[in-house]
C-alpha cells in the first residue's frame, strides 16, 4: 500500500461487541471519500477475543494496520502508540473505538485542514450520558480551563482531526503522563472547534475504570496547571499572618485588658485544621514529585506485542 495521505486511529479494549460496527462505518467512509486512507486499531490488552478480530481483519485488508500491545497500558498510551506507527502524510485522526465519535465527521473536519488549520478538534455539544458523569466532566474541564497555563478548550476530548505536522510534535513529546488534548493544544497553530452530538456508546460498557478516568482528570491538572502548587503556597502565607492577626489579638487581651486566656478546645481544632492542611499540601508536592519519579525512570512508554501491516504479521 502506499503512503496514505490520512491516517484514523482507534484504540480499544474489549471492544469485540462494537468491532464489526466500527469497521463497517469505516469501510463505508473509506469508500465514499475520494483521499486514500489508513486504519490503525490498537489492541489495548483486550482479554475478550477483540485481538482475533483484528487480526482476521488485518491479515486480509491492507487499509487496516493493527497493533497489539503487550498489555493493557490505558486508552491515552495506546494513542500514543497509534500516533507513533501512523503514516498518514497529511493529516490523523483520533477517534473512539465504540462508535460514540462518529467517524463520518471525517468530511466536515478535513477542509478545514485545506484552509489552513492544523487542529480540527470535536466540541461536545451534548452527551448522552447519566446526569453525575455529565456534571463531573462539565465541572472538570471548567476548572482545568480556569487554572491550565495553555488555553484547553471547554467540552473536547481526544476526537480531532490533526495536521502531520502537529502528530509529528506530539511525537517528539516525551512525557511519560499523557494528555493528549492538552498535548495538542500546547503544540499551537491555527486550532478550530468544530461542535457534534457525542452518540452512546454502541454496545457494552465505559472501559475508563474510576481509578483511570480519575488518574486522566489529575494528568489533566497536574500536568498543564501550576495552580496546585501555587494555591498551596498562599495558603501557607494566609494561614501564617491569620495565626499572626490571632497572636496579636491575645497579647492585647492579656496585657491591656487583663483577660484571662483559655481555648483549649480551639487549640485542638487548629492542630487538626493544620495537621490537615499539610498532608494536603505534602499531598500536592508529591503529585509533581511522583510525575518526574516516573519520567526520570525514561521507560518506553508503551510495549508493541506484535503487529499486522500490509496483511503481514510483525513479532
Ligand atoms: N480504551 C482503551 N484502553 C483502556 C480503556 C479504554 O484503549 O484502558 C479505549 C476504549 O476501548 C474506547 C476508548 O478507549 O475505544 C474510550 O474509552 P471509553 O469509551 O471506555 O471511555 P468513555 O467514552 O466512557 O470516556
Ligand atoms: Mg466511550
Amino acid at each position: 500500500m502506499k503512503t496514505p495521505q490520512i491516517s484514523i486511529i482507534a484504540p480499544l479494549y474489549n471492544e469485540s461487541e462494537t468491532f464489526p460496527f466500527l469497521v463497517e462505518r469505516l469501510n463505508n467512509l473509506m469508500d465514499s471519500v475520494q483521499e486514500s486512507i489508513e486504519i490503525v486499531l490498537i489492541d489495548d490488552g483486550s482479554r475478550d477475543n477483540t485481538a482475533e478480530l483484528m487480526q482476521a481483519l488485518a491479515l486480509t485488508d491492507e487499509r487496516y494496520h493493527c497493533l497489539f500491545l503487550a498489555r493493557n497500558h490505558g486508552h491515552q498510551l495506546a494513542l500514543t502508540a497509534g500516533l507513533a506507527v501512523s503514516k498518514g502524510s497529511e493529516a490523523v485522526m483520533v477517534i473512539d473505538g465504540d462508535l460514540q465519535d462518529p467517524p463520518e465527521l471525517l468530511t466536515e473536519f478535513y477542509p478545514y485542514l485545506k484552509q489552513g488549520y492544523d487542529v480540527v478538534y470535536a466540541v461536545r455539544k451534548q452527551r448522552k450520558e447519566n446526569f453525575v458523569k455529565r456534571s463531573a466532566y462539565y465541572l472538570f474541564y471548567r476548572l482545568l480551563k480556569s487554572i491550565a497555563y495553555v488555553d484547553i478548550p471547554l467540552d473536547s476530548g481526544d476526537f480531532a482531526l490533526m495536521s502531520r505536522r502537529v502528530v509529528n510534535i506530539m511525537n517528539k513529546m516525551p512525557e511519560e503522563s499523557r494528555y493528549l488534548r492538552g498535548m495538542r493544544t500546547w503544540v499551537g497553530f491555527k486550532q478550530i472547534g468544530v461542535e457534534y452530538a457525542r452518540e452512546e456508546r454502541h454496545a457494552g460498557e465505559s472501559k475508563y475504570s474510576f481509578k483511570q478516568l480519575f488518574n486522566l482528570a489529575y494528568s489533566g491538572i497536574f500536568n498543564f496547571s501550576e495552580f496546585p502548587i501555587k494555591f498551596v503556597s498562599r495558603l501557607g502565607v494566609f494561614s501564617i499572618i491569620v495565626s499572626l492577626i490571632y497572636f496579636i489579638s491575645v497579647l492585647i487581651k492579656k496585657y491591656y485588658f487583663q483577660e484571662v486566656i483559655e481555648g483549649f478546645p480551639a487549640l485542638l481544632f487548629m492542630i487538626i485544621l493544620f495537621s490537615g492542611v499539610q498532608l494536603f499540601a505534602l499531598g500536592v508536592l508529591g503529585e509533581y514529585i511522583l510525575r518526574v519519579f516516573f519520567q526520570s525512570k525514561n521507560r518506553p512508554l508503551f510495549i508493541i506485542k506484535s503487529e499486522i501491516h500490509n496483511k503481514e504479521f510483525v513479532e
